[in-house]
């Protein structure tokens, strides 16, 4: 192919950027336009990493090397389906990759999930994580001294240890202050953790397991429950070595006594929630059902109820994608269907210029690296229907043709250099404050775009 190809990614977090980059290293003459609904890029990496993992927020570097590329421009600020649709966006490119992810909570249909105290963990974590389009107070409750976190991912373990931490043990991260000051009217002494099969079932990773117990205010207690494992759990022992260690680490925390530590975060195994009690409206425990396990790393009831008393509850049983405008969705997996890289239309047939890559295209699941492989499948697929031909040729190819479209709907967008400017701000800010941190967030989305606009 002659011409060159050009390429709309709607989502600027890892998957889009992974997406970018791999497309630019490719054969093709090739440019690329990450469009992105946040005014920043790198997505859950900003919005969805815990602020006291910063090991993981280092993956910021190897993706502002991508950025850098003269090939690849960013618009922040620009909301896919409410400022632009796939049609218009046809009309400038050969071609759209979806890497919109999954930002909400998946929902959970038990009594009582809309009392007062029952959140859903996205929003909490958009809150402590600052998102422009969240409250900036979360309603901690004074009395809420024991809680329940449901579901024993890596977002319940994330949940449960911001919650166990004091307020000041996250100074030293980026943290709003408005989330500082949040923080410190949080109650929770117990915060109790709840798993509905057994430890060898569990989807924390061992890493993010063992550092639970690093702060000096929190004991880590897993409760005996479960331990007896069965011919599943043995098999899943055996067929991973990170579901081993998962193991020894929790088998090894069962076997610690707690120091006596102000915060507690218990573990609890085949506990299956099935309804959150309330009274006048709000949370005043959680029902579980007793689990055991079936041999096939499944569990079934045993029709024995337990009653927790706690004041709040935070579920953490996965994230769900948002619908997009224009395209199908599988409201069961909460993704967009496709066969590893085109869209594809309920009969099945390939809605032609459309791929997605990352959650949207494979469900909720899998670190970071993952999304690496997913996004070499798509544009994989992406350039060989280039290159067959298969791609109908935009109306408006040059690459100043999408701006001047954006100036005339009059949006406020943002760019990489707006962002570089954004970065220094929040780099100033944390250099200036009077605990010397590494970066303070910039929260309300017109001083982001403000500042980014300069
Ligand atoms: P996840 O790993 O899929 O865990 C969801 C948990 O919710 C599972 O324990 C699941 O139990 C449970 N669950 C689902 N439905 C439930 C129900 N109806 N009742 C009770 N429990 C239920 O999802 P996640 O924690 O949202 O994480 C998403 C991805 O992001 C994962 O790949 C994770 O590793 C990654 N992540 C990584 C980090 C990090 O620090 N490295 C941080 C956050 C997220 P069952 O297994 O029984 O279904």
């Amino acid at each position: 192919m002659s011409r060159q190809l050009r390429v709309a990614i709607v989502g600027a977090g890892p998957a889009g950027i992974y997406a970018a980059d791999i497309l630019t290293k490719s054969d093709a003459d090739v440019t690329v336009d990450l469009i992105e609904r946040d005014p920043t890029p790198f997505g859950l990496i900003r919005y969805g990493v815990a602020p006291d993992h910063p090991r993981i927020k280092e993956i910021i570097k190897a993706l502002k090397r991508v950025m850098s590329n003269d090939a690849i421009r960013f618009f922040g600020n620009v909301a896919y389906g409410d400022d632009l649709k796939l049609e218009q966006l046809r009309t400038f490119y050969d071609a759209v990759v979806f890497a919109t992810g999954a930002r909400r909570d998946r929902d959970l249909d038990i009594p009582g999930i809309d009392l007062h105290g029952s959140y859903g963990a996205a929003d909490f974590v958009y809150w402590y994580d600052g998102h422009p389009d969240v409250s900036r107070e979360w309603d901690f409750q004074p009395h809420a001294e024991s809680v329940a976190v449901l579901g024993v991912g890596n977002v319940g373990l994330d949940i449960a240890r911001i919650l166990a931490k004091t307020a000041d043990e996250l100074l030293v991260t980026e943290i709003p202050d408005n989330v500082h000051e949040g923080l410190r009217k949080n109650a929770a002494k117990d915060v109790h953790v709840f798993a509905r099969r057994g430890p060898a079932q569990v989807k924390f990773t061992p890493m993010e397991l063992r550092e639970l117990s690093h702060s000096p205010n929190i004991d880590v207690i897993v409760h005996p429950e479960g331990f007896e494992f069965d011919e599943g759990s043995m098999d899943a022992i055996r067929a991973s070595k990170s579901q081993k260690l998962v193991v020894d680490v929790l088998t090894k925390y069962l076997a610690t006594e707690p120091s006596g530590a102000d915060h507690r975060i218990h573990i609890h195994f085949c506990q299956n929630p099935v309804e959150i009690l309330g009274e006048d409206g709000k949370v005043v425990g959680l029902r579980t059902e007793v689990t055991e396990l079936d041999g096939t790393g499944n569990v079934r009831g045993t029709g024995e109820f337990q009653d927790w008393p706690v004041q709040a509850v935070y579920r953490a049983i996965g994230y769900y994608s948002d619908q997009l405008s224009g395209l199908p969705f599988d409201t069961h997996a909460g993704v967009v269907p496709n066969d590893g890289g085109h869209v594809l239309e309920i009969d099945g047939s390939p809605l032609p210029g459309a791929y997605v890559t990352g959650w949207i295209k494979r469900g909720p699941i899998g670190l970071i690296g993952h999304t690496k492989s997913d996004a070499n499948q798509t544009v994989t697929m992406l350039l060989e229907d280039f290159e067959a031909g298969r791609l109908e040729a935009p109306e408006q190819p040059d690459r100043e043709a999408f701006d001047r479209h954006l100036d005339s709907l009059g949006l406020h967008y943002t760019t990489w250099e707006g962002w570089e400017k954004l970065d220094e701000h929040e780099l100033g800010l944390g250099e200036s404050h009077e605990h010397q941190r590494e970066r303070v967030k910039v929260v309300p989305r017109e001083d982001m775009v403000r500042i980014a606009r300069g």
